[in-house]
């Protein structure tokens, strides 16, 4: 039976070939991705979802022996399951930010830089909090982008289970598509609550996790790069 199973035979289906189909779909026969991935839903579809987390939730209250008489609990569950869908993981099921770019009229040819963009994620380790901010260089090529636009697409990558490191790299891969600049940065500061929150250590509370991803000029100009790095130093 075993070697049925292995068979490279096309038309038998393998154990493995049964793993990996059950490894696609969830219990309710739905397709599942990454963490940190996107798969927009409609409206009742966000409220299917919100409905099983509800009870989901009531089920991990009374297992954490919570009781259903607290008044400061009432109506926790369905808080949170709004929270997931609506605000944490909220850019896993909506679709990216509508962006308008501008030609680049006067062929800007130097770093065009936005700081202080918030970062509000949760690490895909303890979904727990990931705050911080985000600094985005860029040197034109024929578009530019408005800054409103910039922080927009830094939260619709952070507003899902991340790890820092790969939610620099999403950011950049989608302003090379958009913009194809001609150098990008894109740097990263953020506390991890999961270290704070556990009191890992007593120091923990101020670290900062930084995260560089640099692209184009940026990688291999060192002059371009002290100067993109100098420009972003804090001021003092
Ligand atoms: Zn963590």
């Amino acid at each position: 039976m075993a070697k049925v199973l292995k068979s490279k035979n096309k038309n038998v289906i393998t154990s493995e070939d049964i793993i990996q189909i059950a490894n696609k779909y969830n219990s309710f026969g739905e397709e599942v991705f990454d963490a940190n991935g996107n798969n927009p839903l409609n409206e009742s579809e966000k409220l299917t979802m919100i409905s099983r987390l509800e009870i989901k939730f009531e089920e991990i209250l009374d297992i954490l022996r919570i009781s259903k008489d607290d008044p400061n609990c009432t109506g926790t569950p369905k808080r949170l399951a709004k929270m997931y869908v609506n605000e944490l993981f909220h850019g896993r099921f909506n679709p990216p930010p509508d962006i308008t770019f501008f030609p680049n009229r006067k062929n800007v040819n130097n770093l065009v830089i936005s700081k202080g963009i918030q970062v509000m994620s949760v690490c895909s380790h303890h979904w727990q909090p990931i705050a911080g901010t985000c600094i985005i260089g860029y040197i034109p090529n024929k578009r530019v982008i408005g800054l409103s636009k910039i922080s927009r697409i830094v939260e619709w990558f952070s507003r899902r289970g991340q790890i820092q490191e790969e939610l620099g790299e999403q950011i950049a891969d989608f302003l090379e598509e958009l913009l194809a600049p001609k150098a990008l940065g894109v740097v990263i500061n953020a506390k991890h609550y999961c270290m704070i929150a556990r009191g890992v250590r007593g120091s923990e509370i101020d670290t900062v996790m930084t995260t560089s991803v640099m692209r184009g000029y940026m990688l291999d100009n060192l002059k371009l790069r002290n100067e993109f790095v100098t420009l972003i130093k804090p001021q003092a």
